[in-house]
């Protein structure tokens, strides 16, 4: 096994790089050059958004995909939109990330433990990537699962579509899941066992604007869930 700094650099440089679903790579690419009015100065990123976060993490959370105007824009997961704006606030009060704000690379943020991906790793039309396209990109989440392994031991989901995708991937990895498979919900929680130690997988409403300015996801709820994860990866007494 390499040192997960050099494996993990190295899935990156060469996602940034993949075109294999020409829907998303036609759309990233035109929201970038169309841009919002509001970041009309600015040069999107238009290209794969990466995982963010430390090779040694304990702790893994797993979106949906990168947002048009948000890690399509910036080049890094949750950054530049609402939802990461809930995100990170949410991560830092539980001492997870070093500031609370996530605005473009560079900014000084930092994650302690804890590393955000996502199942699609391009903007998908109207935030939903199609069943194929979650295909496509597993082989992405494939490879940084193996990468993640042997130090991981917490997973939080947000949303079903990323539970749904990263059950058969867990699986593949060698862990066990059991069958039936568990369902997402808010708050589920299972513990699961493989043979680099348990990981415990968490289920979280998405930090969607849908939920959060619908109070159906409070910062409150968010920060438990963190927390049950944190200290499950051992991250938190
Ligand atoms: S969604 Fe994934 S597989 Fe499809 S082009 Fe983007 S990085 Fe490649």
């Amino acid at each position: 096994m390499g040192a997960p700094l050099n494996d993990l650099a190295r899935l990156d440089a060469e996602l940034v790089d993949c075109r294999a679903c020409p829907r998303l790579v036609e759309w990233r690419e035109r929201v970038a050059l169309e841009k919002r009015a509001a970041y009309r100065n600015e040069t999107y990123w238009g290209r794969p958004v990466p995982g963010f976060g430390p090779p040694d993490a304990a702790m893994l959370i797993v979106g949906l995909a990168p947002a048009a105007h948000g890690g399509n824009r910036t080049g890094r997961m949750f950054t530049g939109d609402r939802s990461g704006d809930f995100l990170y606030a949410a991560l830092h009060a539980v001492g997870l990330a070093s500031q609370p704000t996530a605005t473009h690379i560079g900014d000084g943020l930092e994650l302690f433990g804890t590393r955000v991906t996502a199942p699609v790793h391009c903007a998908p039309p109207d935030n939903k990537p199609t069943p194929v396209e979650r295909q496509t990109c597993r082989r992405w989440l494939d490879a940084e699962l193996k990468i993640l392994q042997p130090r991981l031991r917490s997973v939080i989901v947000l949303g079903g579509f990323g539970w749904q995708a990263l059950l058969p991937v867990l699986e593949d990895a060698g862990w066990v899941v059991p069958r039936p498979r568990p369902k997402f919900g808010h708050g589920a929680h299972v513990e699961l066992t493989g043979r680099t130690g348990p990981l415990h997988l968490f289920g979280c409403y998405h930090v969607s604007q849908q939920n959060t300015f619908t109070g159906r996801l409070t910062p409150a709820m968010l920060e438990s869930v963190l927390s049950d994860a944190a200290r499950a990866a051992g991250l938190m007494g």
